[in-house]
């Protein structure tokens, strides 16, 4: 018998808002002993081709997956799909139609800035993100650089959220349009970090109701960004629901200490996970 299979399905490159490229990602999973490794980058596929490239030595199966950007209920979530096929015309079209969206609502976010006295957000954002996608992310590390805010975390309090200087509201997709997409591309529709949102019991199983109504089938409960107790709440909600459960670092780079790839809690007793489900890559399914 050999050791419990390593999976990390949540990762971002410098396709969206993370910091090392996407064939960087790949040796940094290497090296952590990450045996299937899913990139997932915000509203975009663009990453998948190098990072395919740099899987194709044995070790380590890479899973192209994209976190998209979603309305549900007025509110914005993520849906993760795993294992999409980055060429579907359908999915590359609506994502390509979210970044339009990002970029508008990029300058709708420059503009509050600068009504805040913040000139020159946006050129400053467009420095950070070298023609990527352009995230809160990197208007994040524009207000750092400029000495605006003193971490990413604290712009993350100051700036850039509702109540604060630099806030939008975004229309980005309906979520069932999201996990319709991620179906028609051959993917596993999964909702990201769920404990993330701060819904009341009653709403998050309206939210799960929804979602595996239109199609969804995972729900991430190791996450990076959850404690034991979300973690367990989560892996609860799953079992009750009947969905698949998924876990992933959420890794942007190594600028977020406290957020490791490959690092992560084991699923709780009693979730079924994500790779048993119909339809995951079967060289993933080690
Ligand atoms: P966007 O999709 O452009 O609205 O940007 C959202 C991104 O901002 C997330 O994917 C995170 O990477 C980052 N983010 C959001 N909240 C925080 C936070 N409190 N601390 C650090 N990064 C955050
Ligand atoms: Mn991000
Ligand atoms: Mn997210
Ligand atoms: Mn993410």
């Amino acid at each position: 018998m050999g050791r419990m299979c390593c999976y990390d399905l949540h990762a971002h490159s410098t396709a969206s808002d993370g910091t090392l490229t996407p064939a960087a990602l790949v040796e940094k999973a290497r090296a952590a002993a990450v045996d299937v490794l899913a990139l997932t980058d915000h509203d975009t596929l663009d990453g998948i081709a190098a990072a395919r490239q740099a899987a194709s030595r044995p070790g380590l199966v890479l899973v192209p997956g994209v976190e998209i950007s979603v309305n549900w209920n007025a509110m914005t979530l993520h849906v993760l799909g795993l294992n999409v096929d980055p060429d579907h015309p359908a999915l590359l079209a609506g994502l390509r139609e979210l970044r339009r969206t990002r970029e508008q609502r990029a300058i709708r976010i420059a503009d509050k800035l600068a009504g805040a006295g913040i000139p020159g957000a946006l050129e400053g954002a467009r420095r950070q993100c070298n023609g990527r996608i352009l995230s809160r992310t990197h208007f994040a590390h524009f207000l750092v650089a400029s000495g605006r805010a003193s971490s990413v975390r604290d712009v993350f309090k100051h700036f850039l959220v509702k109540g604060r200087p630099g806030y939008v509201h975004s229309d980005w997709v309906p979520m069932e349009q999201a996990i319709d997409w991620i179906r028609a591309a051959g993917g596993l529709a999964v909702i990201a970090h769920p404990a993330r949102y701060r819904l009341t019991r009653s709403k998050l199983n309206r939210l799960v109701g929804a979602f595996r109504e239109a199609g969804g089938l995972g729900l991430e409960v190791v996450s990076g960004s959850h404690n034991r107790d979300e973690t367990l709440h989560m892996a609860a909600v799953s079992r009750t629901h009947r969905l698949f459960a998924s876990c992933g670092s959420d890794y942007h780079g190594p600028e977020k200490p406290w957020v490791e790839l490959g690092r992560l809690r084991a699923l709780p007793e009693g979730c079924t996970p994500i790779w048993q489900a119909d339809g995951w890559p079967v060289a993933a399914a080690a």
